[in-house]
């Protein structure tokens, strides 16, 4: 039998829609709506087509958008001074900076200058330890891990008790989405295993799993008979692997054999319109959620 496929198109688009209609509501009420800074630097292809899909999903939901397009000979001190102007800005709440960035700055300095309160990504070192405690100390979560994590809710799969591997140890992927399955709470209380490019018998590991999430960046990685019959099958892989002619666009495939592996899992995600179209969904959320914080402690 076929497995149900989990489409984080549609899924996507309810998420938009209640942003939007909290949006409304913030505007009545209160008379301010979420700002969000995006800060590009330099023009490669991929993160520009990166950004501009943020800023028109955000514009999209009634959010302040504020573009910041900066020269790709832009040094550290302006950027991080940049950062610092949109820190003290009370009409934005979320601070994104595209990356990667050119190798004369330093992203991890970048990342740090980033007020925690507006670090709408959650690549900041505070609110990673936010997220390891867990519970109402976590603020933001990364997108693609909350992405991950509301398509198993919102498709009703049980993760309490579940085993779940994680292929992957990635500070944007593995690592969080691992630490967030084994928190106590909604979508997780799972039991958890991590596994990478040093894991023995990664076979073994993946046939156990009632969950299973890669995120290898490995074209079809994961083999049929590695997937346990009925489990849930959560692809995050995004490779590159040709060109259509016809169109120009690059053939995407994921890190899981999916024409085969519908064939066992019980829900499985497409690649594309699995994981990908969540990840700027969380960051709207992120962005909300970072505004309705900044209104309770101002009103
Ligand atoms: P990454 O930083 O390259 O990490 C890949 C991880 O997979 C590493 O921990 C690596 O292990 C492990 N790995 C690689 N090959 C393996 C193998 N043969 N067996 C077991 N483990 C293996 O990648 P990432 O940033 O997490 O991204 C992973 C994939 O997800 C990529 O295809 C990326 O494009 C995609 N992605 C998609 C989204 C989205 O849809 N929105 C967002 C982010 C990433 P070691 O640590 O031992 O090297």
């Amino acid at each position: 039998m076929s497995a149900k496929i989990i489409s984080g198109i549609e899924i996507r688009k309810s998420i938009l829609q209640e942003i939007q209609d909290e949006v409304a509501d913030m505007k009545q009420e209160h008379g301010i709506v979420p700002g969000l800074v995006t800060i590009l630097v330099g023009e490669s292809p991929a993160s520009l087509s990166y950004v501009s899909l943020k800023i028109k999903t955000a514009l999209s939901l009634g959010f302040h958008e504020v573009q910041e397009s900066l020269d790709v000979e832009t040094s550290e001190e302006e950027l991080l001074n940049l950062i610092e102007k949109y820190n003290k800005d009370d009409s934005i709440h979320g601070i994104l900076v595209q990356l990667p960035l050119p190798n004369h700055i330093d992203e991890q300095k970048v990342i740090k200058t980033i007020d925690p309160d507006k670090d709408v990504d959650a690549f900041h070192p505070t609110n990673t330890g936010r997220l390891m405690i867990g519970g109402d100390v976590a603020r933001f979560l990364p997108c693609t891990p909350a992405g991950i994590q509301e398509m198993l809710i919102r498709s009703n799969v049980e993760t309490a008790g579940a085993e779940v591997v994680v292929v992957g140890r990635s500070n944007i992927v593995g690592k969080p989405i691992a630490m967030m399955m084994a928190q106590k709470g909604v979508g997780a209380n799972a039991t958890v295993t991590i596994a990478h490019t040093r894991t023995r018998d990664l076979a073994t590991h993946c046939r156990r799993a009632d969950i299973l999430i890669v995120a290898a960046g490995v074209p079809n990685l994961v083999k049929p008979e590695w997937i346990k019959p009925g489990a849930t099958v959560i692809d995050v892989g995004v490779n590159r692997v040709g060109i259509n002619k016809e169109t120009g666009k690059a053939i995407l495939q994921g890190d899981v054999d999916f024409e085969q592996a519908k064939e066992i899992a019980g829900r499985i995600t497409p690649v594309p319109g699995g994981v990908g179209p969540m990840t700027i969904a969380m960051l709207m959320k992120n962005t909300l959620v970072s505004a309705k914080d900044h209104l309770n402690r101002t009103q």
